[in-house]
């Protein structure tokens, strides 16, 4: 073998063990893995004719599907780079990230179809166009059927192990996306550290409804991991919580990972009362903080379920894991779970020394999951990288047992007179209330404490929360400088493609002409 890990591993063991199991199912379309294998080796072979090889990038950019997944084996089959772009981003954003990257071969599905012309007048670099849609192919692209009808299929590369495997954006959170370099390896450590933490990952059977977009990390993470242990993929182009209830009964869904602001959604629409969801055996969550109230609406909601939790980041893959044992009541349920496996876990101070347990500080990150680096930005790399430990850019504590507590983002933490205020310590409070669907709290300027703490608050649907109530009750929970001192009353939080709250978005009008400290 060229490595003893890679990308397609997975499916050649489905293969061996299970060549009539079911590898996706989308719409009306279900694929056994003898299927799936068969067209993602035609789908190589004519990546080949198309002059892939030594990792050439191939760009894939389209809405959760079968085709979509396919495409993400068939270019390690071909021994190609799969370059994820990012589906947030306009034309004429996305033809520089694909000239950046050379990327010359570009799958396209229906939904992004109308980007070409754009991308391909700003970028003469793309020279084949791969159309993934059910329609006709649009002018100067290929249809994906016909290029696997009329392909023999090819043996597989068996891209992975140390070589570079995938370019993954960042989720665009905090600043501009950043390009990541994940080799197989690092992007497989994902996969083994769901199987050794979560039991669904290695019991047969399980079926992943992919709800978040492939287009991140989490998006390409439940697709790899489910295709590793040869479990069935239920792709979902939109996210829609209505849509998410009904795939969960008509496809007896086992498992579904999606980001707390989407689960806030599922949880709180009436078709959670209605629809039969006890085929959900594993919820997982993760990407941004969850509070207690969702977590306790979830259980009442999923009562067959158990909940997992991850957090990390693009350039570390899952870092560390919440098991369902972990999420009984008690101080550990607020914690983001302990280290994944092979994965090592520090909280640091200013000058990356150590801090004792319980105080917070940043949280480094070690292990198989680390990136090699960002996309031609060594500076960016070895900033990150400085020590040989990923810099999360991620406030939290530890506890004696190993649990550790994300509590904000170093470039969300408000410093109200010298006092720092964690984010998330303010929103588990404000969340509490029943008056409150969602919320966020930012730190605004102020004249004399230099910054305050502002909430901004979704209310429940037929709620008018009055905010010296709202204050009154967070006074309840937290000291008297961490109760917001302003309000503000929106439909809906701005959010990324990912569900994350856009703090920048929100504290924008109020830092107008000024410049924010982030320490
Ligand atoms: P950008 O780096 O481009 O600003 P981003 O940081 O949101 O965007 P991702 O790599 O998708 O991009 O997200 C990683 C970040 O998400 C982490 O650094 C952390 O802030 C947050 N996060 C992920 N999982 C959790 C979790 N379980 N609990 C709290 N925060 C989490
Ligand atoms: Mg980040």
């Amino acid at each position: 073998a060229r490595h003893d890990i890679y990308w397609t591993q997975g499916l050649h063991r489905a293969l061996q063990q299970q060549p009539d199991g079911i590898a996706t199912i989308f719409g009306e379309r279900t694929r056994t893995f003898t299927e799936q294998a068969d067209r993602v080796a035609r789908l190589a072979g004519a990546l080949r004719e198309l002059g892939v090889r030594d990792g050439a990038r191939v760009g894939i950019l389209g809405l959760n599907s079968d085709r979509l997944a396919e495409a993400a084996l068939a270019i390690p089959w071909a021994d190609g780079v799969i370059d994820v772009v990012d589906i947030v981003r306009a034309p004429f954003e996305m033809a520089p990230m694909l000239a950046e990257a050379e990327t010359s071969i570009l799958l396209v599905d229906d939904a992004f179809a109308g980007f070409v012309p754009q991308i391909r007048a700003a970028y003469a670099g793309l020279r084949s166009v791969i159309h993934m849609g059910d329609g006709p192919p649009p002018a100067d692209t290929t249809a994906f059927e016909a290029l696997i009808a009329g392909t023999a299929p090819v043996p597989d590369a068996r891209r992975g192990g140390d070589e570079l495997a995938a370019l993954v954006h960042t989720g665009g959170t905090t600043e501009l996306p950043k390009a990541v370099m994940h080799t197989g390896g690092s992007m497989l450590s994902l996969a083994q550290a769901f199987g050794a933490t979560l039991p669904e990952f290695v019991r047969p059977g399980t079926r992943l409804l992919q709800v978040t977009p492939m287009s991140h990390v989490s998006g390409v993470g439940t697709c790899l991991a489910t295709s590793q242990y040869g479990n069935t993929l239920v792709p979902l182009p939109r996210f829609d919580p209505a849509v998410v209830l009904e795939m969960v009964e008509a496809h007896r869904i086992t498992a579904m990972f999606v980001v707390p602001s989407m689960l806030q959604q599922v949880v709180d629409h009436p078709d959670a009362a209605r629809r039969d969801l006890d085929s959900l055996r594993l919820v997982f969550y993760g990407g941004s903080p969850i509070t207690e109230r969702l977590l306790e609406r979830t259980e009442a909601v999923f009562p067959h379920a158990g909940f997992g939790q991850v957090y990390g980041m693009t350039e570390t893959m899952s870092c560390t894991l919440m098991t369902p044992a972990d999420h009984r009541p008690g101080p550990q349920r607020r914690s983001a779970g302990r280290t994944a496996i092979h994965s090592e876990l520090r909280v640091v101070d200013a000058d990356d020394v150590d801090v004792p347990t319980g105080t917070p500080g940043e949280i480094l990150l070690r292990g198989p999951g680390v990136m090699q680096g960002y996309w031609n930005d060594p500076d960016a790399t070895t900033q990150v990288l400085r020590g040989g430990w990923v810099h999360t850019g991620d406030i939290g504590y530890l506890d004696e047992a190993g649990y550790v507590y994300v509590v904000d983002r170093v470039k969300d933490v408000i410093v109200v007179g010298g006092d720092n205020v964690h984010s998330t310590e303010v929103e588990n409070a404000l969340a509490s209330h029943h008056d409150v669907a969602a919320c966020a709290v930012i730190g605004v300027p102020d004249d004399g404490t230099g910054e305050q703490v502002h909430a901004v608050v979704v209310p429940r649907p037929g709620a008018s929360p009055d905010p010296e109530q709202l204050a009154k009750h967070c006074a309840a929970y937290l000291a008297e400088f961490k109760v917001p001192k302003g309000w503000e009353f929106v439909e809906a939080l701005p959010t990324s493609p990912t569900g994350k709250v856009l703090k920048r978005e929100l504290r924008k009008p109020h830092w107008e002409g000024r410049e924010r400290q982030v320490n």
